[in-house]
């Protein structure tokens, strides 16, 4: 009967093996990290996660950058553990050093200045060496240049739910140009001239500290390489601000983003479980945890911080849908 004809049709169909969970991401986008050696151990914990919550089923390329030249270790374990093609590469001295005009006596004094005031990172030339690359260089890196959209990870994150949809894809689709999970104030001391640069450049306006906190991102390359926002951080960094004082990369992609992409755009990825420590936040609807989706505390929940602007966020997002 039909039973048996059924039974020798061969081996089982490929969607008993997961085909449907196996087709492979079609967006120009990457998975990249700007990472030390040093950090190996929490990379790999990164790459675990969200190869096993997301990646695994749509295999995109995980790109990683460096200052220095990756090790044969880190590479052979990061990429045992990358279910897509794997890339490093050493980022160009000239996207990672002091530029000319910045007087760096000035520069030693505020650095000490700030690192006696326990401002934090304040003391760092390393940490405004990566604020200043990833306020502006990263998205031109040659082994960058393919994409069109990435995905920010950093070592020592954790995700909490199962992406079971292309996120490139929906913000392709959504026109939307950036996605973040958290949002918060900025350190003011970190940022002292910061905004009244972004009027000089300007004209206008007020700024109220809050940032898309951009340890996470998946955002638009196409967006940073816009004259607008190439513009933007070329005068930022003729001020010298990135090394006078801190400035960190979220708010001037908070920024940068605010004035020069729709504000509908912008995209809160609210079904999103994320931790970077110290911070986390877990989605809140029934939905996510009755299906198995999400494995985290929805009293774990920065979103109702008195320090998150989720709250200005919905603010000016109302009818967006995520309250
Ligand atoms: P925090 O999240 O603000 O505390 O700063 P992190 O130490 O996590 O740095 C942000 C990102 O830049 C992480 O992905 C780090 O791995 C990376 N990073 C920070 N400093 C350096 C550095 O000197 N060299 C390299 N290659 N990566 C760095
Ligand atoms: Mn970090």
């Amino acid at each position: 009967g039909t039973d048996t004809a059924e039974l020798e049709d061969g081996p089982p169909s490929a969607t008993c093996f997961g085909a449907e969970l196996g087709h492979n991401g079609t967006e120009k986008a990457t998975l990249v990290m700007l990472v030390r050696n040093s950090e190996l151990h929490g990379a790999l914990s990164s790459i675990r996660m969200v190869e096993d919550r997301f990646n695994r089923r749509f295999h995109y390329p995980w790109t990683f950058l460096n200052d220095k030249p990756f090790t044969d270790d880190f590479i052979k374990y990061t990429s045992g553990l990358a279910s897509g093609p794997v890339e490093y590469a050493v980022i160009p001295e000239d996207d990672w050093s002091i530029p000319d005009h910045v007087n760096t006596t000035i520069m030693r004094a505020e650095m000490l200045r700030m690192a006696k005031q326990e401002i934090i990172y304040g003391g760092s030339l390393s940490y405004r060496h990566m604020c200043r690359f990833n306020s502006g260089f990263f998205y031109n890196q040659e082994v960058m240049r393919k994409y069109d959209w990435y995905w920010r990870v950093e070592p020592g994150i954790e995700l909490y739910c199962d992406i079971n949809y292309d996120p490139f894809t929906f913000m392709r689709e959504n026109k939307k140009i950036y996605g973040f999970v958290i949002s918060m104030y900025e350190f003011r001391d970190t940022i002292t001239t910061l905004w009244d640069r972004t009027r000089q450049f300007l004209n206008h306006g007020d700024y109220n500290l809050c940032h898309f906190w951009s340890n996470f991102e998946i955002a638009s390359l196409e967006f940073y390489r816009s004259e607008a926002y190439s513009r933007y951080f070329e005068f930022l960094d003729s001020t010298g601000g990135f090394f006078y004082e801190r400035w960190g990369d979220a708010p001037v992609h908070s920024i940068g983003v605010g004035l020069f992409a729709p504000k509908d755009s912008i995209h809160h990825f609210a079904d999103f479980g994320y931790s970077h420590p110290p911070c986390a936040r877990c989605p809140q609807d029934d939905e996510s945890h009755t299906s198995g989706r999400c494995v985290c505390s929805r009293n774990k929940n920065f979103d109702s911080d008195s320090y998150s602007c989720l709250p200005r966020w919905w603010k000016v997002n109302r009818g967006t849908g995520w309250i």
